[in-house]
């Protein structure tokens, strides 16, 4: 079977199944019920770390155990079907609380067109963006899953430079297609991660849709950055990929120019070849390379954390928006419309600038052989 769910694969997540709550893993077109599987093939981990009531315990339990469960899992799973039940059957739920949430801004090509988008009679990167990951820490309470509703947000928007701000819902709402990385082992407050530490910390990825309101977003975010255009609404996708299944996908960035300081350099600094596609009401309308990233999440870690701020268990933090060299390769609809003066057209003939109630918005990835989860969200009207 070619799912992308494979023994390769074996992401981790949550779900409900006839009302009880199950610490899984997604094999094919099951999942896994990890407690049930470790009553029946003993797993040699302590059995705390797969109790639930979510991933958290997992996701504390650091590398070594991250290790001995997936060895376990793949052995045991080739040689038994004990534990699994349907996909169909069940509810996926939120994986982990994520406890801070923080969101960069790592794509060259996405800054530029945000740049020049904004900017149009400027220099597009701000004198910082080649020299530091640049981001901002939003709000982990508002991170949802995949099937989630988006209800429209409202808030103060200037309809033009000259313009008296207006309240009401956001007539720009828009997407931001990111991976996002789930921190599981914590660090000490004043004590810096080193970039190379990132597989010591870092525990896997997610597919995250930043919902955007632009029309907010731009009235409010001068001087202090993004607030209430982001924060009602960030959604994830509900299955969490190990780095282990990404070792074969790792890939060299693009090249950077000037050198980083030293506390950002690593060995071999790599992101993924992830490809992603944004989907909306069933038509492609992007499909932004996750190898065209000018920052590695290795070194989004090391910054975010070199002024002695600690990490927890269940942090997520957002690549910020992938946008390839392409204009099929843009992340969000900010781009794909290039601000709201060109619109695109969907399969069904009908015409987008940003989202309509209505609309079903689907972000979805494959690195290699296999499949992220996808993360959906349809816009339900204010
Ligand atoms: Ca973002």
């Amino acid at each position: 079977m070619t799912t992308g769910f494979g023994l390769d694969h074996l992401p981790y997540g949550v779900v409900t199944h006839q009302g009880r709550r199950i610490v899984a893993a997604r094999f094919e077109d099951t999942v896994v019920d990890l407690a049930a599987l470790a009553a029946s093939a003993p797993s040699g981990v302590d059995p705390s770390v797969l109790a639930g009531p979510d991933l958290g315990p997992l996701l504390a339990a650091g590398p070594r155990v991250w290790a001995d469960v997936r060895s376990w899992l793949q052995e045991t799973l080739a040689g038994s079907s004990a534990g699994r039940i349907p996909l169909d059957e069940v509810e996926v739920r939120m994986p982990f609380a994520v406890a801070d949430y923080v969101d960069f801004y790592a794509s060259l090509h996405h800054a530029s067109n945000v740049g020049r988008i904004f900017r149009p009679d400027a220099e597009p990167l701000l004198p910082n963006w080649r020299h530091l990951p640049v981001g901002y820490h939003g709000r982990a309470g508002t991170v949802v899953p995949s099937g989630t509703p988006i209800v429209r947000p409202q808030g103060q928007r200037r309809p033009g430079p000259d313009g008296q701000p207006a309240f009401g819902p956001s007539q720009a709402l828009d997407i931001e297609a990111e991976l996002g990385f789930v921190v599981g082992v914590p660090s000490t407050m004043g004590q810096a991660v080193k970039a190379d530490a990132f597989a010591d910390h870092v525990f896997g990825v997610t597919l995250l849709n930043d919902w955007s309101a632009r029309d907010i977003q731009a009235w409010e975010y001068v001087p202090l950055g993004p607030f209430l255009g982001k924060s009602f609404a960030t959604s994830i996708s509900p299955w969490i990929t190990p780095l282990a299944a990404l070792t074969d996908v790792r890939a060299p960035l693009p090249g950077q120019d000037p050198e980083p300081l030293d506390y950002l350099r690593v060995a071999e600094p790599a992101g993924y070849a992830i490809d992603l596609e944004v989907v909306v009401n069933g038509s492609v309308v992007s499909r932004p390379p996750y190898a065209s990233m000018y920052w590695s999440p290795a070194q989004m870690l090391a910054h975010l954390t070199v002024n002695g701020a600690s990490l927890r268990t269940g942090d997520l933090y957002g690549s910020g928006t992938i946008s390839g060299p392409e204009v099929g390769q843009r992340g969000s609809l900010l781009e794909l419309s290039w601000g709201g003066t060109e619109p695109f057209t969907l399969d069904d003939g009908s015409t987008r600038t940003y989202l309509q109630d209505g609309d079903t918005v689907i972000i979805r990835a494959t690195a290699g052989s296999i499949t992220l989860g996808e993360v959906e969200g349809t816009i339900h009207p204010r």
